[in-house]
């Protein structure tokens, strides 16, 4: 998809169809980009989220005048692997899903943030999925329960470990403890030194 007309095209039939669409783009200027994963209702749709959602079906409104849409190979090319890696971590369900993952090749920055659905989204397919997803546990909420159900069993396997199921424990040496027990019934030399001529007096009376 390279124009923002094909895009709302494709948003409107993946909302109506309750469709998942994996959509990625680049800038004007070739030097920023960014993959999204829209799942209706439950992330925003390429309509909910602004600037283009202010912009009414009309493309000619997001091209800037006297600007020709720059193709940089290594921009478009880095875009491409991120979202053919997201795509694969999406049906594989491996590692972290980036809902929206964007790029500035200036900078080599990225952010990932997921945006949430637009509640007042102009396409009215939006919000009825919206709607029916508040109402179940949809693809967002699975992998969370997956992620937390993944933490819990790690916590349950690394308790197992540190008690291990055969009762052996670490005891100390009884010579260790015998040496550490007089240690704390002697003074040390440390102490001695802090020690006041007055009491070592006493300590010389009592003897
Ligand atoms: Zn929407």
């Amino acid at each position: 998809m390279d124009n923002y007309t094909a895009r709302m095209s494709i948003n409107a039939a993946c909302n109506s169809l309750d469709q998942i669409w994996i959509e990625s783009g680049v800038s004007e200027d070739a030097v920023s980009s960014h993959i999204q994963v829209m799942i209706p209702g439950e992330t925003a749709c390429f309509c909910c989220a602004t600037p283009l959602a202010i912009v009414e079906d009309n493309e000619a409104d997001i091209k800037r005048e006297g600007v020709c849409a720059a193709s940089l190979p290594t921009t478009m090319g880095i875009t491409a692997g991120f979202m053919a890696q997201n795509t694969l971590k999406f049906l594989l369900e491996f590692g972290e899903l980036a809902y929206c993952l964007s790029y500035n090749a200036r900078l080599d920055f990225f952010n990932n943030y997921r945006i949430m659905p637009n509640p007042e989204c102009k396409d009215r397919e939006c919000v009825e999925r919206q709607k029916e997803k508040a109402k179940i546990e949809g693809v967002v909420k699975k992998l969370e329960n997956k992620k937390l159900r993944e933490k819990e069993e790690k916590n349950k396997k690394k308790e197992i470990h540190e008690q291990n199921q055969w009762g052996i424990e670490l005891v100390q040496d009884r010579d260790e403890e015998k040496n550490q027990e007089q240690g704390k019934n002697e003074i040390s030399e440390e102490e001695r030194k802090n020690e006041s001529l007055d009491d070592l007096m006493n300590k010389l009376k009592g003897l």
